[in-house]
């Protein structure tokens, strides 16, 4: 069955499901001092130190999660909660439009709680890239601030500007909080621009349930899972083991193969003109501005994202909807939103490290075949 969803989740990579396998045969806790906890603390070692390959930092800068939802909260609220113990009090939250919800709403909730904490929105352009100038300004502004901005979106995979926006934010004092959840493993990261960095395993090819926040020499953090003391004290509790090795050797997996990102750019390329010879009216959102090589967000008009992504489900084609669907109700997609898209509702296509030709193929197949099903009715 064509699955085209890696943004949500890659299928587990070989090298992962042997790392899951060798981990889970082991019995011996990390801390424990004696061969079997030395077994298992070698192989968190070992991930750790490809963890941070990934994104040319230090291995002891690695903190593991139980995903990038945990390590951007861990970030967010261990660097407002540090700066309020006695360096200087973060008052602002300037997040941009098109962060993932696990920022948006965890910057809410700490603006909610934190007596004169303030949340400000930094807009994107049409094209989905955060706007720079709108970001100098809001930097200019009184009290320190904490940024978040992805690396690249996981709805458009546009590529945001961090280099730049590293530059503007030491030159104002404020810290630096970088999603590269959809980024990682796609294209060239260095956690060094940054003072946290978040990361999801499932995302490159992992097990889902384990990630890792990055951080910076000198970012501050508070612990928000006190108790064993494990990781330095900065996230207590046993380490998932096995999502860690499995983590580790997607990362690895990652680096040590440079013709993945080129031939998923050439699948994704070919796949997108071969839509728009098929289909001249479908609109591949951010083709303007620099995006991940995996990633297409198509809007079909007049045929709402869900309807598509149930038509191609029925073909036995796996996407994503940019729309998020919670308790049952589904809304529009805060991304396209903000880049002011409100007439079009888009399907996420995104391809990975096993996503063959066939597998492109049987998308734009079924989409024509629903695009042609669609015409034929209003001609009716
Ligand atoms: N950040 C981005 C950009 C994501 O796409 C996701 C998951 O969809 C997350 C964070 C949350 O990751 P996790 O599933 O590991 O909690």
């Amino acid at each position: 069955m064509p699955y085209c969803d890696h943004n949500a989740t890659a299928p587990l990579r070989p090298e992962a499901r042997e790392a899951v396998a060798r981990a889970l045969a082991l019995t011996g806790n990390p801390s424990s001092v004696h061969a079997g906890g030395r077994a298992a603390r070698a192989l968190v070692e070992e991930a750790r130190q490809a963890v941070a390959d990934l994104v040319q930092a230090k291995s002891d800068s690695v903190i593991f999660t139980s995903g990038a939802t945990e390590a951007n909260a861990l970030a967010l609220w261990g660097a407002v909660e540090a700066a309020m113990d006695g360096g200087k009090p973060i008052t602002r939250l300037l997040v941009s439009a098109i962060e993932h919800k696990s920022v948006l709403k965890t910057a809410e909730a700490i603006a909610g709680h934190v007596t004169d904490m303030r949340l400000e929105i930094v807009p994107v352009t049409a094209g989905g890239v955060v706007d720079i100038d709108a970001l100098a300004g809001l930097l200019q502004g009184e009290g320190r601030a904490l940024v978040a901005v992805m690396a690249a979106n996981n709805e458009t995979g546009v590529v945001q500007p961090i280099t730049e926006i590293s530059r503007l934010c030491r030159e104002a004092g404020a810290l630096l909080l970088v999603d590269a959840v959809t980024a990682a493993g796609r294209m060239s990261l260095d956690a060094g621009v940054c003072d946290y960095l978040t990361l999801s395993g499932h995302k490159l090819g992992a097990p889902q349930g384990v990630g890792a926040l990055i951080i910076g020499d000198a970012a501050p953090l508070v612990a928000q899972l006190v108790g064993g003391g494990q990781q330095k004290g900065l996230r207590a509790g046993t380490e998932n083991l096995s999502g860690i090795a499995g983590f580790g050797a997607a990362a690895k997996a990652v680096l040590s193969n440079d013709e993945e990102c080129p031939r998923v750019a050439a699948l994704r390329d070919g796949f997108e003109r071969a839509l728009k010879e098929a289909v001249p009216d479908a609109v591949i959102l951010g083709m303007s501005v620099s995006r991940l090589p995996n990633t297409s967000n198509i809007a079909l008009p007049e045929i709402a994202a869900e309807n598509v992504v149930i038509a191609l489900d029925l073909d036995g084609v796996m996407v994503s909807s940019g729309s998020s669907c919670s308790s049952g109700k589904i809304s529009p997609s805060h991304v396209l939103a903000a880049m002011g898209v409100n007439d079009l509702s888009s399907i996420r296509v995104s391809f990975g490290w096993n996503s063959s030709k066939d597998d492109a193929d049987a998308v734009v197949a079924s989409l024509v075949k629903l695009w042609q099903r669609a015409r034929s009715r209003a001609a009716a």
